[in-house]
């Protein structure tokens, strides 16, 4: 018996749609399921307007375009990160300014955003971990202070939210993944979700490669031409109509995901009680969505050790970020504010279990005895 890491969730009705997209006549982006899917993210998330993109690398990186992110100028981050989140602005010739993470919810450590911050500062990328809020109130008023923007990297944080304020509809923007390894997805797919008026119209022309081709299409203009610097970020239409039946279930998919994490988390209560490892941690203003299950072991052989053991009885567990500060573009490109000790230390002790729609309380159970056996 083996049980995989992750298993795709597929309602089954989503061949349905592809085949309404096909009989709609019109396979490019941009059309009905396109915009079905971006009324309900408007409606879930309450964000001023959404746009699906072809990932959430593409959302972030219009991002980027969007605020006229220039070269030199500084993006304070987490190192604890997918490189997406920095690769984005390093493409636009801008310095990712690695800051380090808090211990209890692994996201970045608002208490230490100040220090970072110099006359080159324009951004604050934040990184919402395993569907768990970032300290957005405090973050905001830091942002404020300084007259820098805000992005929610929320990939990991559909349905979740902090202090009932769904992820990603929070900062200036927002930028969402639908990749097959997050809770709801068509494969590869993201969206943005601006909050501040006044970017809509420049979205849509960086979005289309450049051009007024969305105002066309409504009529508003009798031709497109080359307005702005763009790129292609638009997802077709066969995307988008999977996309649309997932999100008819994203509620299920989220309460079936949260019951998966809460037997873990009964299950492995009493090893954290023997202090042989570390169960994620939740603050009360946050309700999360199950993206993820980890645990901290107590040191890098025991995690390690943990894993291959976990391995050789068919259990797929896996780690987490190479913190980028120590990668080798994260060198050349990044610069590490202060020691990043704890980022150094999280990496190295956290590993992640099997979470998927329809793993069965039995397998769970197994690998909790495992845990309790090899530990
Ligand atoms: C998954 C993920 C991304 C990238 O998402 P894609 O849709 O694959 O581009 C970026 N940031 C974080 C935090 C992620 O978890």
């Amino acid at each position: 018996m083996s049980i995989p890491f992750n298993r795709p969730y597929i309602t089954g009705k989503e061949l349905e749609n592809i085949m309404q997209a096909h009989r709609n006549g019109r396979l490019a982006g941009d059309g009905q399921f396109t915009k079905d899917c971006e009324t309900w993210l408007e409606t879930a998330t309450g964000c001023h307007r959404a746009m699906l993109t072809n990932s959430c690398t593409a959302a972030l990186e219009m991002s980027a375009l969007l605020l006229d992110v220039q070269a030199s100028d500084e993006i304070i981050m987490p190192s604890y990160t997918f490189v997406s989140t920095a690769n984005a602005f390093v493409l636009r010739g801008a310095i990712p300014v690695f800051v380090d993470i808090r211990n209890d919810t692994l996201n970045l450590d608002e208490r230490l955003i100040e220090a970072a911050i110099t006359d080159k500062t324009k951004v604050i990328v934040v990184v919402h971990y395993a569907g768990v809020a970032c300290e957005m109130d405090a973050i905001l008023a830091i942002a404020k202070r300084h007259g820098l923007r805000v992005i929610e990297d929320a990939a990991q944080g559909i349905m979740a939210s902090y202090k009932g304020r769904p992820l990603g509809s929070i900062g200036d923007m927002g930028t969402l993944s639908f990749h097959e390894t997050k809770n709801i997805h068509c494969g590869e797919g993201g969206a943005l979700l601006i909050n501040t008026p006044g970017y809509r119209q420049l979205a849509e022309i960086i979005r289309e490669k450049g051009t007024d081709r969305s105002r066309f299409y409504r009529g508003e203009v009798d031709k497109y031409t080359w307005q702005s610097v763009g790129s292609s970020y638009l997802p077709g239409e066969l995307l988008a109509a999977f996309l649309y039946e997932q999100m008819q279930s994203a509620q299920a998919i989220t309460d079936m995901r949260l019951t998966v994490w809460e037997r873990y988390h009964a299950a492995l209560e009493p090893l954290e009680s023997q202090g042989k490892l570390r169960r994620p941690i939740i603050p009360a203003e946050c309700a999360h969505n199950a993206h993820m299950y980890y645990i901290l072991l107590n040191d890098e052989s025991t995690r390690d050790r943990t894993m291959a053991k976990l391995k050789a009885a068919g259990i797929m567990s896996v780690i987490h970020y190479v913190p980028l500060h120590s990668a080798p573009a994260g060198k050349r490109f990044g610069r590490a504010h202060g020691a990043l000790a704890v980022t150094e230390d999280i990496s190295s002790r956290i590993l992640r279990l099997p979470l998927w729609v329809g793993i069965s309380g039995e397998s769970q159970e197994l690998i909790a005895a495992k845990l309790a056996a090899i530990l």
